[in-house]
């Protein structure tokens, strides 16, 4: 068990006292991820500037003493918090938030790793900007690239990885990598910053990083469209596409089976269906453009787009269309989590399968729960201009007859051997890969794959000392 006392004591001479953290109640809120991961840390450390995280590194590579970056700590994989050990040394990145530098011609911004994606967009409203990347939480920029954060309008403007220019990373032995590009075009060899996406820290600390912005739009239109069918639904996606692409921003999936219990137990929202039972998908669609009222009219354009769908052939699963407020519409969208959870069991998935496989996808999903585990409702909703669904599964634990510790885990194991072996998608659309889905890693990565994974980790990280996801 490595000395707390002694270590605690050398890193507040490096870095000074406020920096270091040691008593159980301040170590608390850095112990436990925000859905799942909950371990014990030796001790959190703050430093401010890369060269103290640099510092901090070679403190620690030299030490064998293991390290767990942590942003806002928003991850959904359980891989931003330290292990049970008790041996793991948590470096936030909280304090790491001073560089933020926006050139508005260039449209980038350099930020440092712990700034949240809040205060970027705050300082970018003065130039008419905004970084595109949006969701429900608030997390770090260093916590996004680590992740590859999504988002719900990653049909138009990609995610994270799409609108990265240059990173500036720390690796295990202290070294500083500085990759700040703000070129557009540098086709100069290796695009090495593609290493830290996406790959949960395990091969180095993100300081900084040279970020693509975008003008914020100056109106949006949204509808609901109701859909009979998921087949309805690919038809209507297909068709926004074809005639809409320029402006088309989002298209969100909201199975009955979701939707339904937001009107349960927010009785403050207005349910467009009234008393009648919601059709099998609600759309949520959204246009957006630069463009002002005057010269574009959005909504009139989204309305009579979908009223002629609708009379056509392929539109005769269309069942109600709701021109409205976006505010409205996407908080309907933004409470369904937590109305499931006010239902019972809520197993959360994080699924994308090719998108013109979606509605067999789900359909398959649901004939198994009904043939094997008929008190499992399947309550889905998702991304599915991505490809992207939250297949969330629900039950009463008080009626159900498995326990939840012997259910969940074979739940869990048929929905993703259908979604991966059968529908060549993904267990994990935009969450990323942690200790809560790494035996689903471990089950369907390919062994090249993870040797070539292997040799990364042995030249950045030889000691092991980064993270607990594995990726070889
Ligand atoms: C309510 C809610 C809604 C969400 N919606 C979405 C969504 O729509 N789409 C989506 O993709 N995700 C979504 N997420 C997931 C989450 O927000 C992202 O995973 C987030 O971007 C992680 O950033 P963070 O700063 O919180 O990182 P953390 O949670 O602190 O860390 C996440 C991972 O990154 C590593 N890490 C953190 N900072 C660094 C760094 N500077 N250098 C190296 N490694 C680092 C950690 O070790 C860990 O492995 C949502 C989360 C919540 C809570």
């Amino acid at each position: 068990m490595p000395d707390a006392a002694q270590i605690a004591a050398d890193l507040r001479a490096l870095f000074g006292a406020d920096a270091v953290l040691t008593e159980a109640e301040d170590l608390a809120k850095y112990e436990s991820g925000w859905r799942y991961g909950k371990g014990r840390a030796l001790l959190a450390v703050r430093p401010g500037t890369t060269a103290d995280v640099s510092r901090l590194l070679a403190y620690c590579h030299a030490g064998g003493l293991r390290v767990m970056p942590q942003g806002a700590n928003t991850g959904l994989v359980g891989a931003s918090n330290p292990d049970a050990s008790g041996e793991m040394l948590v470096l936030s990145l909280e304090r790491l938030n001073k560089r933020l530098e926006i050139d508005p011609v260039n449209r980038t911004a350099l930020v440092d790793g712990g700034v949240l994606l809040s205060s970027l967009n705050e300082a970018l409203v003065a130039h008419g900007l905004m970084f595109p990347i949006d969701l429900g939480a608030d997390p770090t920029l260093g916590g996004m690239i680590a992740t590859n954060t999504g988002g719900t309008r990653l049909l138009k403007y990609g995610d994270v990885r799409h609108n990265l220019q240059g990173l500036e990373v720390v690796l295990a032995d202290g070294t500083v990598i500085e990759a700040l590009n703000f070129l557009r075009k540098n086709n100069t060899g290796l695009d090495l910053k593609q290493l830290f996406v996406g790959t949960s820290g395990i091969f180095g600390v993100i300081t900084g990083a040279v970020l693509q912005v975008v003008p914020v739009p100056k109106q949006h239109a949204t509808a609901l469209v109701g859909c009979a069918s998921g087949e309805t639904v690919l038809a209507l996606l297909q068709a926004l596409e074809r005639e809409l692409a320029d402006v088309f921003t989002a298209f969100e999936v909201i199975s009955a089976e979701a939707l339904t219990p937001v009107f349960r137990h927010h009785t403050d929202l207005r349910n467009p269906y009234g008393a009648s039972q919601a059709p099998a998908y609600t759309a949520l669609v959204e246009l957006s453009s630069t463009l002002p009222l005057t010269a574009l009219d959005l909504p009139e354009v989204l309305e009579e787009r979908l009223g002629a769908f609708m009379e056509g052939e392929a539109g005769e699963g269309i069942t109600d269309i709701f021109m409205g407020k976006p505010e409205e519409f996407w908080s309907l969208r933004h409470h369904i989590s937590e109305s499931l959870r006010s239902e019972g069991k809520v197993l959360a998935f994080d699924i994308s399968v090719p998108r013109s496989r979606m509605a067999t996808f789900t359909e398959a999903a649901r004939a198994i729960l009904m043939a094997e585990y008929p008190f499992v409702r399947c309550c889905d909703f998702g991304h599915w201009g991505d490809g992207g669904t939250h297949l969330n599964l629900v039950w009463d634990e008080s009626t159900s007859p498995v326990a939840t510790a012997e259910l969940a885990p074979v739940l869990q194991g048929r929905i993703y051997d259908l979604a991966v072996l059968e529908f060549d998608g993904s267990y994990s659309a935009e969450h990323g890969v942690g200790p809560h889905n790494q035996r689903f890693y471990d089950a369907y990565t390919r062994e090249p794959v993870r040797q070539l994974n292997g040799a990364i980790k042995a030249h950045l990280d030889p000691g092991r000392i980064l993270g607990t996801t594995r990726l070889d």
